[in-house]
C-alpha cells in the first residue's frame, strides 16, 4: 500500500541512508579504539570518543534471529503479511534490525547467509533481505512501475479513513466496486522453480519447458495456481480507504479460492481488489474483499480469492 510511512534521516544518520542510495550497508566505526558499531551515534559506545567514521559492512550477512509477524505492526502493512522481522548480522558482532522478502519461512534458520535488498520506495532507499540464491534484483524500484506511481499518488490522497465499527460506511464500500491495479509482478521460469522445489509439486506442465511446447495445451509451461495466489503478497493494491481504530486485525482464510485460467511462464500479473461483504459480529467487524488476480491484458482472471479479514 502506497501510505507507509517513511523513514525520515536525521544529521546522525543521513550517512547511513546515502549509503543505501548508492547501494552499500554502512556502519560506523571509532577512530580511537577500532570498535564498529550500528544503529549511529555522535560517540563511540565502547571508549566514548567522538571520533568516529563510516564505512561499508564487511560482512559476511547472517541472520541473527528473526520472528513472523501475522498482525501488521500499522495497518499499512497489512499487504506485506505475513513480515518476517530480523536482525541480520552485517558483519561479525555487527547487528542490523531488518525485514526479509521471498524466503520460504519454514526452512529459514538462523545462522543461514542473506544478501542485501534495496528497495526504493518514495523519495528513501530500505534495507530488506533475502537468501543468496534468491532471484530478486539488489535494487527493487518501488515507485518506479508505471503503472502503480500514479496509482499511489492518487491513494495517498484519496484514502478514506473508515471506524471498522462503522457499519454503514463500511458496507458503502461495496458499492464502489474494483480498485486500480495493483503494480505487476513477472513470474518467471526461475520463479516457477522454486515453488516447485518448496511445494514439492514439480509436475512437468510447470517445470518441463520443452515437453511443455510439445504437449502441453498452453503451448508451454504455466504457473502453479498457488503460487500465483500468494504473490497478492507483492502487489500494492491501491485501496481508497483504510480501515481505522481497531486493536488487532486476524486473517481468517478464504471463502473461496479458483483459478479460472491459467498463467503462462514468462507473462506479467497484476491484482485488483472489491469489498465484497462486511458483517458486524459479536467480536468484531468482519471485512470479506474479493481479490482478483489477471495476466496483464488478459479478461479472464488467474487467481479469485475471497479473502476474510476480522477487525478487533
Ligand atoms: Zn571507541
Amino acid at each position: 500500500m502506497s501510505n507507509k510511512p517513511i523513514p525520515q534521516p536525521t544529521p546522525i544518520s543521513s550517512a547511513y541512508w546515502r549509503g543505501l542510495e548508492s547501494g552499500e550497508v554502512l556502519i560506523q566505526s571509532c577512530r580511537s579504539c577500532g570498535h564498529r558499531f550500528f544503529y549511529s551515534r555522535l560517540h563511540c559506545p565502547s571508549c566514548w570518543s567522538h571520533d568516529v567514521e563510516w564505512s561499508s559492512a564487511r560482512g559476511p550477512y547472517r541472520l541473527h534471529t528473526f520472528t513472523i509477524s501475522r498482525v501488521p505492526t500499522l495497518p499499512e502493512f497489512f499487504d506485506e503479511m505475513p513480515q518476517c522481522l530480523a536482525v541480520v548480522e552485517v558483519e561479525p558482532g555487527v547487528r542490523v534490525n531488518s525485514a526479509l522478502r521471498d524466503i520460504p519461512v519454514d526452512v529459514l534458520q538462523v545462522g543461514d547467509p542473506l544478501r542485501p535488498l534495496f528497495v526504493r520506495r518514495g523519495e528513501r532507499t530500505l534495507l530488506y533481505f533475502t537468501r543468496v540464491q534468491s532471484s530478486l534484483p539488489s535494487v527493487i524500484d518501488e515507485t518506479s512501475d508505471p503503472q502503480a506511481a500514479p496509482q499511489h499518488d492518487s491513494t495517498t490522497t484519496d484514502r478514506v479513513a473508515i471506524h471498522f465499527k462503522d457499519i454503514d460506511q463500511l458496507t458503502a464500500l461495496i458499492d464502489t466496486g474494483f480498485t486500480e491495479w495493483s503494480n505487476s509482478v513477472k513470474v518467471d521460469q526461475a520463479l516457477v522453480n522454486a515453488f516447485a522445489e518448496l511445494s514439492g509439486d514439480d509436475y512437468w506442465i510447470h517445470t518441463d519447458p520443452e515437453r511443455a511446447r510439445n504437449e502441453s495445451p498452453f503451448g508451454g509451461t504455466i504457473a502453479h495456481g498457488a503460487l500465483v495466489q500468494v504473490l497478492i503478497s507483492r502487489m500494492r493494491i491501491p485501496f481508497r480507504h483504510e480501515v481505522v481504530g481497531f486493536q488487532s486485525m486476524v486473517n481468517y482464510g478464504s471463502n473461496k479460492l479458483r483459478f479460472p485460467s491459467p498463467v503462462p511462464v514468462g507473462s506479467e500479473v497484476h491484482a485488483r481488489a472489491r469489498v465484497a461483504a462486511v458483517e458486524a459480529l459479536a467480536k468484531g467487524t468482519q471485512v470479506t474483499l474479493e481479490m482478483q488476480t489477471f495476466v496483464k491484458g488478459f479478461d479472464r482472471p488467474s487467481v479469485i480469492n475471497e479473502i476474510v479479514v476480522l477487525y478487533m
